[in-house]
């Protein structure tokens, strides 16, 4: 029972590590079809080991779900920023740290706020 979950969270940590790089997202489509080609190789071995299939089960409607869940939010999880901002622009966020150090409260090269360093 706890397997679908370790799963997820298993996913879910390697795309937080390979946040906005590609093989973060191959990584999510292989993990993603791997549970969706469980949903349609079950009918198959259900057959081979009870010789009868269901077209749809509770099974497959779990895995459905898992697979789906498991997309969402390893999507939210690759698209979160990869780098914390230490000194952040009072208005856009940008980046301002080495400028900061260089000469105090600038003015941020990317909105054009007046001392852009939140003091
Ligand atoms: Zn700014």
């Amino acid at each position: 029972m706890m397997l679908l979950p370790l799963y997820a969270l298993a996913v879910w940590f390697v795309c937080f590590r390979l946040r906005r790089m590609w093989v973060g997202w191959f990584a999510l489509v292989a993990a993603v079809s791997l549970v969706v080609a469980l949903v349609f190789v079950y009918p198959h071995l259900q057959r081979w080991f009870t010789g009868e299939s269901t077209r749809w089960s509770s099974f497959q409607f779990v895995m459905w779900g898992e697979a789906i869940m498991v997309a969402v939010v390893g999507v939210f999880i690759l698209c979160l920023p990869r780098e914390i901002v230490q000194v952040p622009c009072r208005k856009c966020g940008y980046e301002l740290e080495a400028l900061a150090a260089e000469a105090g409260n600038v003015r941020c090269p990317e909105c054009g706020t007046e001392r852009a360093v939140k003091v």
